[in-house]
């Protein structure tokens, strides 16, 4: 059915999905990056039991992809986080592991044949599962305190060229309100975007929320300060969520009129 090459390397690290009526569909994807020295240490981790770590996919620099944990079952990779008010995110999600080493092993950008493989495994599980584009996330969108992958560097432009993910074009010239405060009212309204996104914001969380939704929107600087161009950004990334939440909403009415 697919172009795709998937090796086996079964992990031990999983659980059951639930049962009715606790039984939650899942439609959510989580891509990450591995944050260790090489794949082989990576794989190593994800399929050690008492890491108690796992992945359903993981995608090797060179293009290799492997199957850790059947979709049907939940795999252990998002931990504690939240996305548009809801937790415990394993019960719903696809997770990918990236290799990558991440920023603490050596930090740098994903190889074309990674992206390629990662971009065909994406479209797959998205089909599969029929995942809207605004539930397609990074681990640090959704646990935006503790995590930083899959990073700056990861190409989520191109994901959204295929239809994987948000990710609207910027504004022409939004740059030059970089660095420039905003006032009350822009913060806000800003907040109440970021909210609407998707991202859990707290006082706690704001800013460690804000420089995730910079890492992933706008890259060039993620100091999580809510300048011009990021509450600019915000919007438009609002918006871009709204038009797909109306679009999905109307893709489920006319299915089961
Ligand atoms: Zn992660």
């Amino acid at each position: 059915m697919s172009g795709l090459d998937i090796r086996e390397r079964p992990s031990p690290n999983h659980g059951d999905r639930g049962e009715p009526p606790n039984l939650r569909p899942i439609n959510m994807l989580v891509l990450h990056y591995t944050g260790m020295q090489s794949a082989a240490a990576a794989l190593d981790r994800l399929c050690d039991p008492e890491a108690r770590v796992s992945s359903h996919y993981l995608v090797e620099e060179d293009g290799r992809v492997w199957r850790l944990v059947p979709e049907a079952r939940r795999a252990f990779h998002a931990g504690v986080s939240c996305w548009f008010g809801e937790g415990d995110l394993n019960w719903v999600s696809i997770g990918i592991e990236i290799v990558n080493p991440g920023h603490e092993w050596g930090y740098r950008a994903f190889p074309e044949p990674q992206m390629a493989a990662v971009e065909a495994l994406c479209l797959e599980v998205i089909g599969r599962h029929r995942i809207p584009s605004y539930r397609v996330v990074g681990h640090s969108d959704i646990a935006p305190d503790r995590k930083a992958d899959p990073g700056e560097l990861f190409d989520w432009p191109r994901l959204a060229k295929a239809g994987i993910g948000i990710w609207p074009p910027p504004a022409e010239n939004a740059g030059r309100r970089r660095g420039q405060g905003v006032g009350l009212v822009h913060r806000t309204a800003g907040l109440a975007d970021l909210a609407r996104i998707g991202y859990g914001v707290t006082a706690a969380t704001e800013q460690v929320a804000l420089a995730a939704f910079q890492r992933r929107f706008r890259p060039e600087r993620w100091d999580g300060l809510l300048d011009g161009e990021t509450s600019l950004r915000l919007r438009q990334v609002r918006m871009a969520v709204e038009a797909a939440q109306a679009a999905e909403e109307t893709r489920r009415r006319t299915r089961f009129n």
